[in-house]
């Protein structure tokens, strides 16, 4: 499972960061780090993730299927 981050979309406050710790953080200036932009969530992190994809107000992630 991947997720797409539509990064022009993206606005920074950090929403998915909250549901998904290991897999997105923001930093102070808002700029956003997926750490698994190019490989396979792992399998912990999947809830996770999912959570973050329904929880961005922008709908700037997109669950590859
Ligand atoms: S919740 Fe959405 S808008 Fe906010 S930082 Fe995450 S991807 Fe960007």
């Amino acid at each position: 499972m991947r997720i797409d981050v539509d990064w022009g979309a993206c606005e920074g406050h950090g929403l998915c960061e909250d549901a998904a710790p290991a897999v997105f953080t923001v930093d102070d200036d808002g700029e956003l780090t997926h750490h698994f932009e190019d490989t396979d969530i792992p399998a912990e992190h999947q809830d996770a993730a999912r959570a973050a994809v329904s929880v961005c107000p922008v709908i700037a992630l997109h669950l590859q299927t």
